[in-house]
């Protein structure tokens, strides 16, 4: 899923975007052009230190909408070796590359169910880690619509509609099972990496004049077919 950026005027259910390091923007004017910069900068210095993951990972080509890779359903990882260690390295690296906060395996071109994030969620607390086999376990509480992209569709947004608590449940690179809780805008990254996985993008989950507004935007995209 892409970096957030303040919502266009006219969408709703987003607030205007707040820096998860340095604490939220205060008053009209400061919310910058490009709000992930100081995010990113923090995430470079950390990798070049290997504190987190990506540090060794190579950046590989993004899938773009109209490649059938996105559109075809992950199998399940099988294999939990030294591949799939290169493989989430990889996705890492692919990811803060692309100045994203979440990235599934098909959107490199890999038919397997792994996601990664780096997300804060609306408290601005961080979350990075990855998932193998992940399974949408629960998804509840109020159905928010705020911006969303996806470094699949580049330059796209639209309002879509998510719920504002998820739970993904499913196995770390070691094969150990984790549970992953997410609210806000983590929540809803978690329920676009899963939609990835089914072979699914948030467009999808558009409807009325939003759909036909996206596609009109999908077909006029410089990356379209
Ligand atoms: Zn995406």
């Amino acid at each position: 899923m892409r970096t957030r950026r303040a919502p266009a005027p006219g969408t709703c259910g987003g607030s205007a975007y707040r820096d998860p390091l340095t604490g939220p923007n205060r008053g009209t004017t400061s919310v910058p052009a490009r709000p992930a910069r100081a995010y990113q900068d923090r995430t470079l210095a950390a990798m070049r230190h290997g504190s987190i993951p990506g540090t060794h990972g190579r950046v590989r080509p993004l899938i773009l909408l109209g490649d059938p890779l996105l559109r075809t359903a992950c199998e399940d990882v099988t294999e939990f070796g030294p591949e799939l260690a290169e493989l989430v390295e990889d996705m890492f690296a692919t990811m803060y590359a692309a100045e994203g906060v979440g990235l599934a395996a098909n959107q490199i071109g890999v038919g397997l169910r792994v996601f990664v994030y780096d997300c804060p969620d609306d408290d601005d607390v961080r979350h990075v880690g990855h998932v193998v086999n992940p399974r949408l376990v629960e998804a509840d509480g109020v159905v928010l619509r705020g911006p969303e992209g996806c470094l699949s569709l580049p330059g796209l947004e639209a309002g879509t509609e998510r719920y504002d608590h998820a739970v993904v449940e499913g196995r770390a690179l070691t094969g150990e099972p984790v549970t992953v809780h997410g609210t806000g805008w983590f929540a809803r990254c978690l329920q676009h990496e899963c939609d990835h996985l089914d072979g699914g993008v948030y467009a999808d989950r558009l409807t009325g004049w939003r759909r036909r507004r996206h596609l009109r935007q999908v077909a006029r995209a410089s990356w379209s077919g």
